[in-house]
This record gives C-alpha cells, structure tokens and sequence, in this order.
C-alpha cells in the first residue's frame, strides 16, 4: 500500500502547536479550489446558465469554506434553519441556495423563502404544507425516490426503506398539483446514493432522472429548468480505491442528456448537483497526539481526539487512513486498535490496524476528514470539539473554528442562583482568562 501524501509536514505542526493544541482539523484550500475547478470544468458543457455544485453544507458547515466555495461558483445545499443562516451569512442568496430538508418545520420553509432559495419538497404533503406556510413559490422541486426500481448503497440503503422523497406514482400528481397551485418553473432532484465511486452508476442515476423529465413533460405538459443529481459522489478513503473520474462521469452525463434531454426536445436544462463529500472530504486531515499505548489483550493506541471529533468509523465502521508523522517509511509491523477516550467501546478510529510502533507523544493524521467529520461531531462524555483550520496557499495556518470550551459546554445550563452556582462561578473565570485546563 501506498502512503498517502499529506500538504504539511511534522515540523509545522510542531510549531501550530506551540500555539493550539491538538487534536485540530486541518483543510487544504488550494487543494478545494482545484478539486472544484475540476468539476466545473468537467461540467462546462452544461448550457442555459450553466453548471453549478449546491455544496452540501451538512458535510462541512464552515462559512470560510462556503465562502471559498462561493468564489469557485457553488451554491449552498442547506438542510435546516442553521444551514439557511449559514448561507445568507457568506451572502448567498435566491436560487444560489437549494433547500433540500425532510421532515420540515413550518419556520424553515418560511426562512427559505425568505432567502429566495430554490425550495425542493420531499413529500406530496408538502406542497400544502408550503402553501400553508410560506406560499407557493414560482419555482418548485421534488426529490424523487425511485423505491424498487433502484438499488442504493449501504449508507442511504434501499430506497424502499428511505423515508425520503416521493413515490413513482406520486411525483407525477405533484407537479400537476404544483402547476395547478400556480408554480411556474419547475426541478427535478433525486439523492440515492452515498459514497458512490462507480461512474457508471452515477450515470445511470442522471439517465434515470432524464427519462423521468421527459415522461413528466408528456403527461403534465412542464419543462423543467433543472435537474437536481443530487450527491454521493465517493471519495478514495483506502490507499487503494479508485478515485471517481470526474471527466468520464461529466461526458457520461453529457451523452446521456444528449441521448434523452436533448432528442426529445427538452433541451436546454440545467445539470446542477449538491456535492458534499467529493469536494472537501479528501482535503481534511484530523492532527492528533498519542496519549498511551496500552497492551491488554491487544495493543491500543489512545489519542486525544475521540469519537466527537470524527464520528465516522464508529458510525459506519468506516475506514479512515492514518499516518504517524515521521514514521511514513517505517515498516508497519505492529498491529493496533487506534482509539479515543470515550467510554464507549466503538470509539475506534482503527481496527486491527497494521502500523508503525507508537510511543506516546506520536503525532497522528487521520485522513479524508474534511466532509461529515467535524460536523458530525457531538459531545457525549462531556467531550469538547476541537478547532478548524484553513491551510492557505503559502503554507499559513488560519484557524476558522477555535476549540470548544467548557463554557460552551455548559452555555445551555442557567446555573444562576442555583445550588450549582459555585460550578458556574469556576466557568465564568475561565472563561475570563480564557484558558482551558491541559488535558493531556
Ligand atoms: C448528505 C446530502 C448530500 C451530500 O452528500 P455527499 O455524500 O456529501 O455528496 C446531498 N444532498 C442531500 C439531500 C443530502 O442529504
């Protein structure tokens, strides 16, 4: 197996941690601007206004990233009323935001109209509910879920049992209720997959949804201004996975809308897609250090990140690659269980993981951490999460989220003039000198 490389060394390291402590998330900017560029330019020969990624704001909630996404010409795909403040905050606006919820609250729809984003209804029950509640915007999308027609893939599962999106034989009444309820322009959106590296798949996904466009347009006579293909673009997180070929998937995508799209007159509609994972997940690096080695009946490799910090190996037991900064061309000759300090058993960034021998005090990286890492992050045991920063072109470490404090921790507690008030009283004066206790 390879070693996969990392955009900074144990040195600077060393250094950023004279100042933060570790465990920290690292992202790579220039390599997110590139992999955007890529997309972009794989997708150029998208017309009517072009291309555009609604970057799934879920997978990395970060406004400087959504800032630097917004300059490379995405969008937000927001979820929620956080995720819709998000996007206004780094000025985006209108149809530059898709709102792609399920299970919504009244509220949100009415936060989502208010930004003029594009809003993307989940169940046939929903355009009431819309109209009840914000009005009937000019332009409507469903999200589609094809059931027994389509497989999916381990993480969203079949689409049977997803709760999400409308039937088959529903979305075809709800255009025709939409139209009839005075909607003007019309999308089309579906989301199946997660994690998907298999381009041919993902094209079939884009051939699935053109056919529907085309048999919606002959029963409910629409044209559609865009179809939505959702995300799930995988990411290589083994040495050896094959990286998704974007320029196959976008010219796959480009015959097929020729095929479908275009020869039965349709054309032009917009391809846009809300891509999370693929866009940051590869370029983020969780930096951790190596609290004890322990040999029990294996041997445990205890780091000061946990499972609040990156929840995906406990979660999906997800492969995450680790590298033990200045040890890369040592033979892995050891086998570990890499673990955090949660009392939960699962909080294991490795399994049976051959690597280098460990001492404490080792730096670690844990790899592809910059989509559905730390935002996925929670803090059961009391344990806080940590800081983000940016890598800018130039080498220069930018922290865009500082670490959480217990402060924060306990921010949602009223200990005032409680019994618990001394807790409160120890808070505030930490707070006041801003220090957090050593927890190494
Ligand atoms: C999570 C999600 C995405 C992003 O998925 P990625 O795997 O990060 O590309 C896009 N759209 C919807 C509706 C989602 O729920």
């Amino acid at each position: 197996m390879t070693e996969k490389p990392i955009p900074f060394t144990k040195i600077q390291i060393e250094e950023l941690e004279k100042k933060h402590p570790t465990p920290f998330h690292i992202y790579d900017e220039p390599a997110i601007r590139a992999t955007a560029r890529r997309l972009y330019r794989a997708f150029s020969w998208v017309g009517a206004g072009g291309f555009k990624n609604y970057f799934a704001v879920k997978a990395l909630p970060n406004p400087y990233i959504m800032q630097i996404l917004k300059e490379e010409g995405m969008g937000a795909d927001c979820s929620s009323q956080a995720e819709l403040m998000l996007a206004d905050a780094v000025g985006l606006s209108g149809e530059e935001i898709m709102f792609t919820s399920n299970d919504t609250p009244a509220g949100e729809f009415v936060k989502a109209r208010e930004l003029g984003a594009i809003i993307n209804l989940d169940d046939i029950t929903h355009i009431e509910f819309l109209e009840k509640s914000a009005g009937i915007p000019e332009l409507v999308c469903f999200r589609y879920n094809p059931g027994p027609l389509r497989e999916g893939n381990v993480i969203i599962g079949n689409p049977v049992e997803a709760k999400y999106g409308l039937t088959r034989e529903q979305i075809f009444k709800a255009y025709e209720i939409a139209k009839k309820k005075g909607a003007k322009r019309f999308g089309l959106h579906t989301m199946i997959v997660s994690n998907m590296r298999d381009e041919k798949y993902l094209i079939e996904t884009a051939r699935m949804l053109f056919e529907l466009a085309v048999e919606i347009n002959r029963q409910v006579d629409i044209r559609f201004d865009f179809i939505n293909l959702g995300g799930g673009i995988g990411i290589p997180y083994k040495p050896d996975d094959h990286a998704v070929d974007i320029e196959l998937y976008a010219d796959g995508v480009r015959k097929t809308y020729e095929e479908i799209i275009v020869a039965n007159g349709l054309a032009p509609v917009r391809i846009v897609m809300e891509s999370g994972r693929a866009i940051t997940g590869p370029h983020g690096y969780l930096v951790s250090r190596v609290r004890h080695v322990a040999h029990k009946y294996r041997d445990y490799v205890g780091l000061d990140a946990c499972m609040a910090n990156l929840m995906r190996p406990a979660l999906y037991g997800a492969y995450h690659h680790i590298t033990v900064l200045g040890k890369e061309n040592a033979p892995k000759d050891c086998l570990y269980d890499v673990t955090g300090s949660l009392c939960e058993n699962n909080d294991k960034f490795a399994i049976q993981r051959k690597l280098p021998k460990i001492e404490p005090g080792d730096l670690v990286v844990i790899h592809e951490t910059g989509a559905h890492g730390y935002s996925m992050g929670f803090n059961y045991n009391g344990k806080l999460r940590s800081a983000e920063f940016l890598l800018q072109k130039g080498g220069a470490f930018k922290l865009i989220r500082r670490t959480e404090t217990e402060a924060d921790y306990f921010a949602t507690l009223d200990f005032k003039g409680s019994r618990f008030s001394g807790l409160a009283e120890k808070e505030n004066q930490s707070k006041v000198s801003g220090k957090r206790e050593n927890k190494k």
